[in-house]
């Protein structure tokens, strides 16, 4: 049980699960202060995608997938990306991969996914509100398109595990789906709609702006980088940093893609990954989107965005530390034209994003056990854009000192 004796809390990493967490603490009384090395929501939560969908519940590993690798990973322009020199490092990750998606795992972490996910529309909209930025977010469906109409196949296991769980679809043809997109391309003669989901119009505008109304709310800010995280004697912890040491009393680790590297000196040691992800925006597109459009061949997704259409999507498995190769990015200039041929994609630019992920596309959110009052809110994937305010409230509540009613086992930090 943790010591909420001490009414402080240091949430390490201003990511959009950081500041979400910020959020909910303070929502609860909590003193809260940020930490970051640079300034809030620059890092993954900057340039993804924008989905914030309530009904994500299908992970990243499914049986058979392993069928796919080569193929992706052999072709330049795939979704897959694995730097070779790397391969020695990833193989234990994979090898943890692919046996989550064992089809006797895959209804737990469904359901765990969409026991995060299913409320952030609603969470969003209430830290939104009264930010001045509540139209960052707009109602969407999420169109999964399909040049073969036999690909919009609801008896594919994802499209049940969705059904299992009441997530709303519809399949249409290829009329409906140029009535909804009318910038598609004709070759597209199908889709799955699922309905009732959001899309951000700047996901990196969404957490400035709901940092800054934690900053309204009482929170502070520090930007400097933490080296080591160290136990003090009097039971909270000493943040070595670029500025010094600084004692912090209860302590979130929220550093995203970075938090295992943290955490290990500690003896805790974790299969997270550095997944990185591309985004390409054509900033002057000529076409609009109405809704997130996932490319079912490309895996990738497009939207429109205040900056333009973005195309964000790949999965490179080179590490942390080494530099982004934007290749990755501008093979979204072909593939998006695929998908729209009217789209001008001459003034691009690129980005590239570290998603943190576990083998079971979940996080780790909890005490970390054996580390009084060391908090763990990180490891959310491709889908922590839409898990960070559940997150977040989660936390808050754990830190509190009150069990959230709901089962956090599938999230614990010793699951691995
Ligand atoms: C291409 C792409 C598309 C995506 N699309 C979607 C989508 O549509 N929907 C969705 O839900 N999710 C999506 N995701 C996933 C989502 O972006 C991430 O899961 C989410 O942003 C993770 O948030 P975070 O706060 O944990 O990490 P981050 O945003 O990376 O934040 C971590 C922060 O910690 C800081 N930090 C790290 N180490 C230190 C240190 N030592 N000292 C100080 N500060 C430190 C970093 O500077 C950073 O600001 C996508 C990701 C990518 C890459």
């Amino acid at each position: 049980m943790p010591d909420i004796s001490s009414r402080n809390v240091t949430v390490l990493g201003a990511g959009i699960v950081g500041i979400c967490t910020a959020l909910s603490l303070l929502e609860k009384g909590f003193v809260v202060e940020l930490i970051d090395r640079d300034q809030p929501a620059e890092g993954a939560s900057h340039g993804n995608a924008g989905v914030v969908s309530p009904w994500s519940s299908v992970p990243q590993s499914l049986p058979g997938l392993w069928r796919s690798i080569p193929k992706w990973v052999l072709d330049p322009e795939g979704p897959v990306a694995l730097r070779w020199a790397y391969l020695p490092k990833f193989l234990p990750w994979a090898i943890k991969f692919l046996q989550a998606g064992n089809l006797d795992h895959l209804p737990a972490i469904g359901d765990a996914m969409n026991a995060l996910n299913r409320p952030n529309v609603d969470l969003y909209r209430r830290h939104l509100n009264g930010t001045g930025h509540e139209d960052l977010l707009k109602d969407s469906l999420y169109v999964h398109v399909f040049r073969n109409p036999a690909g919009a196949d609801l008896n594919q296991l994802g499209w049940r595990m969705r059904q299992e769980r009441g997530v709303p679809l519809e399949v249409v043809n290829a009329g409906q789906l140029h009535e909804i997109e009318p910038a598609l391309s004709p070759d597209y003669k199908a889709a799955v709609l699922i309905k009732d989901q959001a899309r951000a119009l700047d996901p990196g505008a969404v957490g400035k702006a709901l940092f800054e109304k934690a900053r309204g709310m009482g929170a502070t800010f520090r930007q400097t980088a933490t080296h080591r995280i160290v136990p003090s004697q009097d039971g909270g912890w000493i943040l070595q940093t670029d500025d010094g040491e600084l004692a912090v009393e209860n302590l979130v680790v929220a550093a995203g893609a970075w938090s295992a590297r943290l955490l290990e000196p500690l003896g805790i040691k974790v299969p997270l990954e550095a997944e990185r992800g591309y985004h390409l925006v054509f900033r002057d597109p000529g076409i609009t989107l109405n809704n997130s459009i996932m490319d079912t061949e490309g895996k990738f997704v497009t939207s429109s965005m205040l900056a333009g259409v973005r195309s964000a999507g790949t999965a490179e498995f080179s590490g942390l530390d080494t530099p982004p190769d934007y290749r990755r990015a501008k093979v979204f200039k072909r593939l998006t034209k695929r998908l729209f041929p009217d789209i001008n994609v001459e003034d691009a630019e690129e980005w590239m994003g570290t998603r943190p992920s576990f083998p079971d596309s979940l996080p780790c959110i909890g005490e970390i056990p054996g580390q009084p009052n060391l908090f763990a809110a990180f490891g959310h994937s491709h889908y922590g854009f839409g898990m960070a305010p559940n997150t977040g409230r989660i936390v808050a509540d754990i830190v509190s000192g009150h069990t959230p009613n709901m089962d956090l086992s599938p999230y614990r930090i010793d699951r691995f």
